[in-house]
């Protein structure tokens, strides 16, 4: 091809976008409707770089558990027919269909046996490979035209007419792994609405010096996010203190709704509860019985016996009760303790943005899209699946999930349409929806 002539190419399907999303609606469709040509281009050099970094670099694939209620964004309802045309079970089966077996781990949480996830996305290049989807890495898609004779997708090299395209172009989380939000635009251009984003599962800044003397210590907490005039969410799990604030799996759970209530332009507060399990009743009695078999032990001493030493310390100290034995609290004393125990504020100046969140908030209205068929609804042949949507789940597998349930829902809407349009081409007429591919997420 010529520098300045794009190479003209006509294909069944673009899908733009070979991450997660885009590499599974791949298979799905070259499995339920062959003999077509279907072409997956990524703008990245290398293909799947987030599934490499995800859960560690050993990819938390699904959870033994999903239902709609481990997501934000969107109606529920949507998400939920989207999940149950696909669901957790159906995506460990089709992994261990691929050679990849999985194992369960805390909280339901499914890894891939080896601990590698090089092995998941090994797993889901070769089946592409099986299938003769097309796949090409460095094609940086810079628009979707819809023209009199279809749809064209078009690259700094190529300029492709096709009968369908899938944007899975994911959300603006890790951009270096090219997911920098730059798909919005592209949907934008065929009609599509736009849901403010802001970072999901990213650890929290912190105000003051209370994390950075923590550094380094994990512990259960609940968290409770107070959004002013909006909902108080109680979030339970890990916290890790930081350098600069807050991380571990509650804090990246809550930095969503802290960024969500910020963009509303709302009040927010963080409060972080020591003792999740305990009421002010339980501690106090607690106390009581400590003051009586232990009346010289110092305060932070007793606390450590539940709470790792230096939180332990830390609570004691801004309480004004260092060095202070049992025997010596005032009644008074006792019951603000037990108060901040419960309930004390984390000053959380921001989240550590996109650059590390794991997630993305906001994105194309679910609204936007047939979740029988993930098929917009404003441009016909295309279809839009993944983190692009404003679905974002919590940590523990939840996004992964999305990614294949859409990406199923999707790949089999497209073969019935391509398989529709085959046949009636070759004289073989069929409705074009005959759903021969089994089931569809409509109505379920
Ligand atoms: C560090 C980290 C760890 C994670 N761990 C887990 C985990 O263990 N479990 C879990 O469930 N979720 C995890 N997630 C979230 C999960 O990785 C994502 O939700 C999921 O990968 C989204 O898939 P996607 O295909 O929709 O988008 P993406 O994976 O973001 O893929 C989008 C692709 O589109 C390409 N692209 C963008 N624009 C264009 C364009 N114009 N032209 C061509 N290509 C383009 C990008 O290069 C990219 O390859 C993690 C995320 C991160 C950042």
């Amino acid at each position: 091809m010529s520098g300045s002539e794009p190479a003209r190419d006509a294909v069944d399907l673009v899908v733009v976008g070979a991450g997660a999303a885009g590499l599974a609606t791949a298979i799905f469709a070259a499995r339920a409707a062959s003999g077509l040509r279907m072409v997956c281009l990524d703008g990245a050099r290398h293909i799947g770089a987030k599934i490499l970094v995800s859960g560690g670099s050993r990819c938390n694939v699904t959870n033994r558990r999903v239902t709609e209620r481990d997501f934000w964004g969107g109606s529920s309802r949507a998400v939920r027919n989207v999940l149950r045309a696909f669901s957790a079970e159906d995506a460990a089966i089709f992994f261990n269909d691929l050679g990849v077996a999985l194992h369960e781990e805390e909280g339901g949480k499914l890894f891939p046996d080896t601990n590698r996830s090089r092995t998941v996305l090994d797993a889901l290049l070769r089946e592409l490979r099986r299938l003769g989807v097309e796949l090409r890495s460095g094609e940086r898609v810079t628009d979707v035209d819809r023209g009199p004779d279809g749809l064209a997708v078009v690259t700094p090299h190529a300029r492709y007419r096709t009968r369908c395209v899938v944007l899975a172009t994911g959300g603006r989380s890790l951009p270096k792994s090219g997911s920098d939000g730059n798909g919005y635009e592209l949907a934008a251009r065929l009609g599509h609405g736009y849901v403010d984003t802001t970072p999901a599962l990213a650890p929290l800044v912190l105000a003051g010096g209370r994390h950075a003397a923590l550094s380094g210590v994990s512990h259960d907490v609940r968290l409770t996010v107070r959004v002013a005039g909006g909902a108080t969410i109680h979030l339970d799990g890990a916290l890790l203190w930081t350098h600069f604030g807050a991380s571990g799996p509650v804090v990246l759970n809550a930095s969503r709704h802290w960024h969500r209530a910020r963009l509303d332009g709302r009040a927010v507060d963080v409060l972080v509860n020591l003792f999740p399990g305990d009421t002010f009743e339980s501690l106090e009695a607690w106390f009581g019985a400590q003051a009586l078999a232990r009346p010289r032990a110092h305060v932070a001493t007793v606390l450590a016996t539940r709470l790792p030493a230096a939180v332990a310390t830390t609570w004691t100290r801004e309480a004004g009760l260092a060095e202070q034995p049992l025997a010596h609290l005032t009644r008074q004393s006792r019951r603000s303790l037990i108060h901040a125990l419960l309930s004390s504020s984390l000053d959380v100046r921001d989240s550590r943005g996109y650059t590390v969140a794991e997630a993305t908030a906001g994105g194309i209205p679910l609204d936007d899209v047939d979740p029988s068929t993930m098929a917009s609804r404003s441009c016909d042949g295309v279809y839009l699946v993944g983190e692009m949507l404003d679905v974002d789940g919590r940590l523990g597998g939840f996004n992964f999930q999305w990614a294949w349930s859409s990406a199923w829902v999707a790949g089999h809407a497209i073969a019935r349409a391509l398989n529709g349009v085959a046949r009636r081409a070759a004289g073989d007429v069929a409705p074009a929806d005959a759903g021969a591919t089994g089931r569809s997420a409509a109505g379920e």
